[in-house]
């Protein structure tokens, strides 16, 4: 069984543990080095990037968690963590930093104030049996994409048609949107299918 963490500085901990369960894997919390060292995998949820990134550095797991990305472990991110996953922001803080580990750079609160939250269906490459009901909230988008990721999910209609929202890169997966708040565990799936799959 693959165990797989989930950050819990801040955010949607216990409802990405419930779907990664769902969907077959050993979910622990993850606040402490000798937590991080005992999974296999780490899910980092949203929240505010710039806070959590502070809890990082708080609570001493910045460089373990970027030591463990750097060494390959696979790793999801949603809106936050799809911002701390990538190499390079826009619209952080002065002097805000990243993890890193996707080649993509993200505009934070990309969508602007009147779509500040919003929900719309699209599909995701590698996720069969149809749309994805995808739920934004102060979300960041991906506005360039290195050679080493490839996309996996645009929006699909509406004013912010095309903009890319969900992006691969080896174990590594980053969504602008929140799949543990629907009900719908396809995002969570095809994450434990990258954890089995690095696991040889
Ligand atoms: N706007 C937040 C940030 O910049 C992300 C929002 C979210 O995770 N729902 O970190």
């Amino acid at each position: 069984t693959a165990t797989v963490g989930v950050l819990a500085l801040q955010g949607d901990v216990r409802e990405h543990a419930r779907a990664l369960e769902t969907e077959g894997a050993r979910a622990v919390p993850v606040r402490r080095v000798s937590e991080l060292d005992a999974v296999d995998a780490l899910v980092i949820p949203g929240g505010e990037s710039t806070t959590i990134d502070k809890l990082l550095r708080a609570f001493d797991l910045y460089e373990p968690v970027r030591d463990r990305l750097r060494a390959g472990m696979p790793a999801y991110g949603s809106c936050a963590g799809m911002i701390l996953l990538a190499d390079r922001v826009l619209g952080g803080i002065e002097g805000q930093q990243t993890l890193g580990g996707i080649d993509i750079t993200v505009r934070r609160n990309a969508f602007g104030r009147q779509v500040d939250s919003f929900e719309t269906d699209l599909s995701i490459d590698g996720i069969d049996d149809g749309p994805l009901h995808a739920v934004f909230i102060r979300a960041p988008w991906v506005e360039e994409v290195g050679p080493a990721a490839t996309v996996v999910g645009r929006v699909e209609g509406g004013p912010a048609a095309g903009r890319i929202v969900a992006v691969r890169q080896g174990p590594l997966l980053v969504t602008s949107f929140h799949p543990e708040v629907t009900g719908d565990t396809r995002v969570h799936r095809l994450f434990v299918q990258i954890v089995r799959d690095s696991q040889g």
